[in-house]
């Protein structure tokens, strides 16, 4: 373990429950077909002298890249490599367009490097030269052991896209045709590639390009780069994708590197637990399907349904009282509350997907034919616009999203659970738990990414000129108290966390909101509404109790868009006169912040 939460608490609890479906799975307890397809893949992964299949699958991907022998080849493997669900440089995926949500297009977006961000590569991040001096280490190790010499080059070119792999994606990314991509990215053979992605349709079809420059760089590196180096680049991508479900020593190297020196984890986790996590992330339907059956209780939805109707009121008024906002851009704001697209526990349709057939003794062939399914069904989804009310969200997993392209909010079944969420919990205890959690993702619809699409979750420009202004300076107050404040001695990115602690600012004022509209609906009096308080602050402060080793929290520093959890509850909390009410706190306490200090932007 690299950190102990809430989160990690509640996800234990979940944890063991999935981890009983796949034993009563494995036992022969097969009723339906989702339990055969959890069998299967639960036997490939623990049974012992299948591991040795799982090398074979390797070795036979391995040799593929061997057999390139030009650029069509080599944009052919990279296309059937994603396809299959191992990373390559470039990745592509299925989403509407930004400016027409009902449009849906594959998206090429950057891929996949070795190490968590450009810092490594520098030797700048945690650890410095010696985190990069073992990932050269674990690169060579690792190729010989499969005949492949000097692996490690590989470092200098996963440098030079290191740079756009989190951040060079673009508002409004250009939308074009086949024609269009073939003549700004000559270097790629694009037949090849799409036809390795198994895509049909495609002359007709017109594709998102939603990192320009990366892509630039990209065709470039295919029209300069030799073929050995591409075949080093892509043999090394297999191989650290493979290496957790590889026999020991591998699975080995992959812990020391990645969870132990990357991370902080101190113990190697169990052949189980590596499974599980697979389970989760290969068979997220199957297993998904059998959790609701058995942990998700019948009202349980129409429970976190009305938590979440009441808090898009509290929203609204929220927004209403927002008067630095123009009136007109109020009113859209509160269209765009309206319009959120909710997805609440699970979704109300059946998915129409079907399991491919497993083996029981090839863990790496699983994997394969999975994603090509997955792939296969996410296409599929794209020509039956049922996206929106399917979603590829683990329903189990303890968090919530919201994504600006669409308006969409979803909250998996994972997290309505203690201590986000309980029926039977006092008044104010659910506002402050998942209260919070939901409106922190409602508050996502405004912050400086989700403000830059509408109602419909369309890039549109909907803000005035003057809105936009005041929104920068209430902004700046919150970069400034993020910037001020250390963890584990280093500085907090106040701008990198910025649209984070929006999020976490306005998701309680409209979480608060929504209980002192219950606490009046209810006529409790005047004690009865702080304990009220007392117990929404103690949740909220209870979902984001957390410890984590010091690897994982430097990695966070430099990767990580959230503040550390210490600061999104120590710096949000004192903005809010209630807080200071609940638990009468006065100016000689650390947390004190004077009333004309306190930042209120929703
Ligand atoms: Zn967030």
């Amino acid at each position: 373990m690299s950190a102990v939460s809430s989160t990690s608490e509640t996800q234990d609890v979940i944890n063991a429950q999935l981890m009983e479906i796949i034993r009563e799975a494995r036992g022969g307890t097969r009723k339906s077909k989702e339990m055969e397809a959890i069998g299967r893949f639960a036997d490939s992964a623990l049974t012992l002298k299948y591991q040795k299949n799982t090398l074979r699958t390797v070795r036979s991907l391995l040799q593929q890249i061997q057999c390139i022998r030009d650029t069509s080849d080599l944009s052919y493997i990279i296309g059937s490599l994603i396809l299959r669900g191992i990373p390559t440089p470039l990745y592509v995926y299925a989403g509407p367009e930004d400016k027409n949500t009902n449009v849906w297009r594959l998206h090429f977006i950057p891929g996949f490097v070795g190490l968590p961000s450009e810092e490594y590569y520098k030797g700048k991040g945690p650890g410095g030269m010696n985190t990069l001096r073992s990932y050269k280490k674990l690169l060579k190790i690792v190729g010989e052991a499969f005949d492949i010499e000097e692996m490690n080059k590989v470092l200098e070119i996963e440098k030079r896209l290191s740079k756009y792999i989190n951040s060079s994606l673009v508002y409004d990314p250009p939308v074009i045709s086949q024609a269009t991509l073939k003549r700004k990215y000559p270097a790629i053979n694009w037949d090849s590639l799409l036809s390795g992605l198994q895509i049909d349709d495609r002359k007709k079809s017109k594709y998102v390009v939603d990192a320009p420059q990366f892509l630039a760089i990209l065709n470039n590196m295919v029209a300069k780069l030799d073929l050995s180096a591409w075949k080093l680049l892509l043999s090394a991508n297999i191989l650290i994708y493979h290496l957790p479900i590889m026999e020991p020593p591998f699975d080995t190297y992959y812990f020391n590197f990645y969870r132990h020196q990357l991370r902080g984890d101190r113990a190697k986790p169990s052949n189980e637990y590596v499974l599980l996590d697979l389970a989760k992330k290969y068979l997220m339907i199957p297993l998904g399907i059998e959790y609701i059956k058995r942990h998700v209780p019948q009202g349980h939805k129409k429970e976190v349904r009305e938590l979440v109707d009441k808090l898009i009121v509290s929203a609204k008024e929220r927004i209403s009282d927002t008067e630095w906002m123009d009136i007109s851009t109020r009113k859209v704001a509160q269209e765009k509350v309206d319009g959120i697209i909710l997805g609440i526990l699970y979704p109300d349709i059946s998915y129409k997907y079907k399991v491919p057939d497993l083996t029981s003794d090839d863990l790496a062939e699983n994997l394969m034919r999975i994603n090509i399914s997955m792939s296969h069904w996410q296409m599929e989804d794209v020509k039956h616009k049922l996206t929106y009310k399917v979603w590829t969200n683990l329903i189990y997993n303890v968090n919530a999203h919201y994504y600006p392209n669409g308006n969409r909010l979803v909250i998996p079944a994972g997290i309505a659970n203690w201590p986000y969420y309980c029926s039977k919990a006092p008044l104010g205890w659910n506002y402050g738990g998942l209260g919070g959690v939901i409106g922190h993702e409602m508050t996502h619809a405004f912050d400086v990414n989700g403000k830059e699409f509408d109602a419909k979750g369309e890039y549109a420009d909907w803000w005035k000129d003057a809105d936009d202004r005041m929104y920068g300076k209430i902004s700046k107050d919150l970069v400034k108290l993020f910037n001020k404040s250390k963890y584990m001695g280093h500085p907090v990115n106040g701008k990198k966390t910025l649209s984070e602690n929006i999020a976490d600012l306005g998701g309680l004022a409209i979480a608060l909101g929504g209980l002192e509209r219950e606490i009046k609906r209810l006529r409790v009096d005047d004690m009865g509404r702080l304990e009220a308080l007392r117990n929404f602050f103690i949740a909220y402060a209870a979902t984001w109790r957390e410890k984590e080793r010091r690897e994982k929290g430097l990695q966070a520093l430099l990767t990580d868009v959230h503040a550390p959890a210490e600061m999104r509850v120590n710096l949000i909390v004192p903005h809010f006169q209630e807080w200071y009410d609940a638990f009468d706190v006065k100016p000689n306490h650390k947390l004190y912040i004077t009333p004309d200090e306190r930042i209120r932007i929703f």
